[in-house]
Formats: C-alpha cells, structure tokens, sequence
C-alpha cells in the first residue's frame, strides 16, 4: 500500500478472534458477584464512593459513562478493529458531536447523496456555528478541488443512500490526509460485519445503531469508533458536556442484538442478492441498483473494500409505470412493509422521493439517480424464496394488471 505512514492513525491490536467470535464475547465479562452469564441492566444513575472524591469502582454518574454502555462500546470497537468507541442517543446525535468538536470557521466535504439527516444537519444546523459544508457528487475525483486551508474533516457515505453508490475510501483517505483533513464513513448500510472503514484509512466510522447492528427496529441509538487518543479525548467530553447518550437499557438492547449481526447480515446479503436477481431478470424493472450484482459500476469497490465482496442487505430498483407503480408496489408486497427505516430482521419497503428523501427538491435528487420510480428495499432474514415470490407477484400487481385493466377501460369506452 502506497500509503503516508506519517498520517497513518494508530491502530488498534491485531484481534485474536474472528468476527462472530467477537460478537458474542467482547465487551460481555460474566458478573463476578453472581457469576451471570449475561451482563445485568444497571439502572443506577449515581455510584456510592467511599470518601471524597472516591467512588468504589469505575464509576460516578451514569450521563458520565455507565456499565452497560462500557461493554458496548467495547464490543463495536472490537467488530470496527477500532481502539475506542462511543455511543449516543441516535445516529444523528452521533453526526452532531463529531460536527460540534469542530472549531468555529471549520469546513468540511462531504458527499452529496448522505443520508437525509446528515444533509440537514450539515445545512441548517452546522452553519450556525459557523461550520461550512461543501458538497461533491463525485468526491474521488474532484476532492483536491474543494480543500481550503480551513478544511478539517471528509464525510463520506458508502453505499450511499438509497443508489448504493460506492466510494472508494482509501482513495479519498489517501488525498485527505495529504493535508491533514480527517476522514469520517458513515457504514451504517454496510454494518461492521460487511466493512470496516479503519482498515480502509479512514479516522472515524459512525453508525446509526438504530438499523443494523441493533437489527431488531426497537432502539434508536448511534455509535462513532476510531484510534486516536486525542479524539477520545475530546469526542468523550463532548459525550457528557452535551449529554446526548443513550440508556443502559437501550446499550443492553444493541448489545443484544449485536451479537448476532454476524448471521443477520449473512442471511440479509443472501436474501438481497436473490431478490436482486430476480428483479435484474423482470421485464418490469428499468435498473436495479445492488453492489453485491456484477453490473454495479462500483462492483470492484465492493470487491475490494466489502468482505468476500458481499452485497449486503439493501437495494433500491427502478419500476416500469413511474411513480404510480412504485406506490402500488409498495402496496402490493406482504412480506415487506411499507416502512422507512432498514436493517431489521423484517423486510422493509420504501419510495424515497415521497418518504425518506422528500425534502430534497426533485432537480437535485434527481441528478443523483433518486427518481420517482425510484422503490428500496431493506432485505431481512426470512427465506429467501418467500421474499423473491413476494417481489415478483407485487411486480405483476403493480405494473401488469393496471395495464390489463386500462386495457379493457379502454376496450369498454371504444366499444360504446
Ligand atoms: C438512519 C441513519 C442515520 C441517522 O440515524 P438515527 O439513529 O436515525 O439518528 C444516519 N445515517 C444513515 C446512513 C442512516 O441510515
């Protein structure tokens, strides 16, 4: 690797175990009281001290770090080959603080198509204290062209949401830290089982608990891992000075859920390659819009940065019949609800340019591929069989029969 070892973070210690290994025992000790295997909710707000200034064990307040939220962290630091970890109230809360530890007259880079409240944050909040935010559809290319003197971080989304476009990291980590500009991934559509952006040269990768690694759709939760000491540092105080972290009870849940990401995104890459397929094959799609299918542009990206070049587990098709066709469809599946949200064991259904990306006026959503006709599909972990029959009969509901019936309107009318 052709990189700058100057600029080249700290890394974590090599792991001894592999992924799921990692999943099921990191950051989970047996208690030492009572020997449970399981880790107990700790409820407590505050912890007893001894004398002055002397708690008993590790801890003092619970918005200051508590138990369930230190094995957490613990266990996402060893699935990101990260040193540390933090954890918010939710994905967004996480973007806020890392945006916060910048200083006022900032700027950043970021990709244009992120998800719709990083936009929003980046456009209507940071600038308030006085952090500017460029956007490039093509950062790759073009980043040199953007840094200023003032530039101090990259924001980059892969796969972006909802064309699953992909962005090579180490590209872009490589030109940014000529200059000393930090590199932060948002992997929440990957999850930490398929990428691992440190390993990619990037500085920072957050997470949106909230889909997969929680993967059960019941917390709303954020997490951002890394090396460096002196984020730590700072990215920690500014955890309990702003105070947006999450319960124990929801650190619980996540970890829960977590430990076994490794079989869910297993069986949400297989279940989205088949769907994929299925959809690539129907005379009713336009495109279909997967990393893990050999005519993704960006497929050597996913080969290169995604393990065994998998897909993982969200797609998003064009129908036949425009936008009308992508609410019927939506409509017509059963296993899929129509929902927002992805990365749960249930399957999940959406047209963005009504739902998730609405407010993003249509010349722009456009112009990164986010159509009317546009319909994305988070795959869960039921067979794989099911979720393709359920596809290809709501393709017929949604485009075939309205033609039928249309038809014979028409039939009806001449014939009068
Ligand atoms: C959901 C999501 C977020 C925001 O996370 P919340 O937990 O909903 O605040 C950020 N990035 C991506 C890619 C997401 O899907």
């Amino acid at each position: 690797m052709a990189d700058h070892p100057i600029d080249t973070p700290p890394r974590a210690p090599s792991p001894v175990h592999r992924f799921g290994t990692l999943a099921v025992h990191a950051g989970s000790p047996h208690d030492p009281v009572t020997g449970a295997v399981i880790e107990s909710i700790s409820l407590s707000t505050t912890f007893a001290q001894t004398a002055v200034g002397q708690p008993i064990g590790k801890y003092e307040y619970s918005r200051s770090s508590n138990p369930n939220r230190d094995n957490f962290e613990t266990a996402v630091a060893a699935l990101e080959n990260a040193k540390h970890a933090l954890a918010f109230s939710s994905g967004s809360a996480t973007t806020a603080v890392i945006l916060q530890s910048l200083a006022a007259g900032s700027h950043v880079i970021s990709v244009s198509d992120v998800y719709g409240g990083t936009h929003r944050y980046f456009t209507q909040v940071a600038s308030a204290h006085g952090v500017k935010v460029t956007f490039t559809p093509e950062i790759e290319v073009d980043i040199r062209q953007h840094i200023t003197p003032d530039t101090k971080l990259v924001w980059i989304e892969t796969p972006s949401n909802p064309t699953l476009r992909l962005v090579d990291i180490r590209a872009v980590a490589t030109q940014a830290h000529q200059h000393g500009i930090k590199v932060v991934v948002d992997n929440t559509f990957m999850s930490p089982y398929v990428q691992n952006p440190l390993d990619h040269g990037a500085d920072i990768v957050v997470h949106s608990v909230t889909k997969y690694i929680n993967g059960h759709s019941d917390v709303v939760m954020g997490v951002a891992a890394f090396n460096s000491e002196e984020m730590l540092k700072r990215l920690s105080f500014l955890q309990n000075a702003i105070g947006a972290i999450p319960s124990p009870f929801d650190c619980w849940l996540a970890h829960r859920g977590m430990k076994t990401l490794h079989l869910r995104a297993r069986e949400a890459t297989t279940n989205a390659t088949s769907v994929a397929k299925a959809l690539e094959g129907s005379p009713h799609v336009i495109a279909v819009n997967y990393p893990g299918l050999n005519s993704h542009p960006h497929r050597a990206i996913a080969i290169k940065q995604h393990r065994n070049g998998m897909g993982g587990g969200m797609l998003s098709f064009r129908i036949q019949g425009g936008h009308a066709a992508a609410e019927r469809f939506c409509q017509a599946t059963s296993l899929f609800t129509l929902a927002e949200s992805l990365g749960g064991v249930e399957s999940l259904v959406e047209v963005p340019s009504s739902m998730t990306h609405a407010g993003i006026p249509k010349d722009q959503r456009e112009a990164v591929g986010v159509y009317d006709d546009l319909v994305r599909m988070s795959c869960g972990v039921e067979d794989a069989e099911d979720l393709k029959a359920d596809v290809l009969q709501a393709l017929e509901k949604a485009v075939v029969l309205p033609k039928i019936t249309n038809g014979l309107n028409g039939f009806a009318h001449r014939a009068k």
